[in-house]
């Protein structure tokens, strides 16, 4: 399962790709790889906020071992110096907004010294990676067995209408929103949180959208997409309260960690692919450790949230 500090170990090790002089499988430099990465989100695509790319690394720099992750955190970063990584790829920017320094007196700058003291790379794929096809949210559906229909919020650069933020999905057997929701629990890495629900839970669910991290700034389009469920993270007060007095529009709200993690996994597959299309000796991991910031929850210890006994 899903727990301990122990970095997935999906990688295999392939001796018997051989060139023509009988050496092993090449090496690939972080250029090359970091090229592979932005065939797959190129950085052009982010929003004009985001930070992604490559943060910290030496393009000649061979990498032999790669690891995925959500969070730039120094839990991650130790874990890639454990495993012997030359590139962390991250969901999340380490600096979203800009820095003037990276002394080891922050904490973020502490871990941009233990990337360089220990030739790792970290680079981002953040946004770009929300709206690829397949991204984010095509691997929070691949989880919750959900058959993806289309973008939520479709990218108008795209002429084949799939990329884009979010995604439109169906079940091929309605479930209750009782029953999602325990689907969610039971298939997305386990955390503190859980799933928080708002609605009726024996509602059925037909369409459901999905997607990955905060999502409480799509209600409109969740709305025009007529979907019976939404399920996304960071949903808060105002917003839910509001939209559940729109439409009967059932709320799944998991932790924000939890809907990106799928995404590690569906990306370490498709660097395997370039990788064994290149044939390169190269190992590719996903961090299992939990990022989730929240570490525990007290469930409320009556049925009434008010707490009066019934
Ligand atoms: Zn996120």
């Amino acid at each position: 399962m899903l727990s301990g500090a122990s970095a997935g170990g999906r990688g295999r090790r392939r001796f018997n790709a051989t060139d023509q002089t009988g050496s092993l499988a090449p090496v690939p430099r972080l250029s090359e790889v970091i090229a592979a990465l932005e065939t797959l989100w190129p950085a052009e695509r982010a929003e004009s906020w985001d930070a992604v790319g490559t943060v910290v690394g030496d393009p000649d720099q061979q990498v032999t071992r790669v690891l995925f992750a959500v969070d730039p955190v120094q839990e991650i970063v130790d874990e890639a110096v454990k495993l012997g990584a030359g590139l962390l790829v991250t969901h999340h920017p380490l600096y979203l907004r800009g820095t003037t320094t990276v002394a080891a007196t922050h904490f973020k700058g502490r871990v941009v010294h233990t990337l360089i003291k220990n030739d790792i790379a970290l680079h981002v794929a953040h946004t770009n990676a929300d709206t690829a096809d397949p991204g984010v949210s095509d691997a929070l559906a691949g989880a919750l067995d959900l058959r993806v229909t289309g973008p939520l919020v479709p990218d108008p650069t795209d002429p084949e209408g799939r990329r884009g933020l979010g995604r439109v999905c169906a079940l091929d057997h309605p479930l209750t929103v009782r029953e999602l929701a325990a689907r969610a629990a039971e298939r997305l890495p386990a955390t503190a949180q859980g799933i928080r629900v708002a609605g009726d839970p024996e509602a059925l669910v037909r369409t459901v959208a999905v997607s990955g991290g905060s999502g409480d700034s799509l209600f409109d389009q969740v709305r025009a997409a007529g979907v019976d469920a939404f399920l996304t993270a960071d949903l808060r007060h105002h917003p839910v309260s509001e939209a559940r007095a729109h439409s009967p529009l059932a709320l799944l709200d998991a932790a924000h960690w939890a809907t990106e993690w799928p995404w590690c996994e569906l990306a370490a597959s498709q660097l395997d692919e370039i990788s064994d299309r290149h044939g390169w000796d190269l190992r590719v991991h996903v961090s299992t450790t939990v990022t989730d910031p929240w570490t525990a929850h007290a469930a409320s210890t009556t049925s009434d949230p008010l707490g009066a006994p019934n």
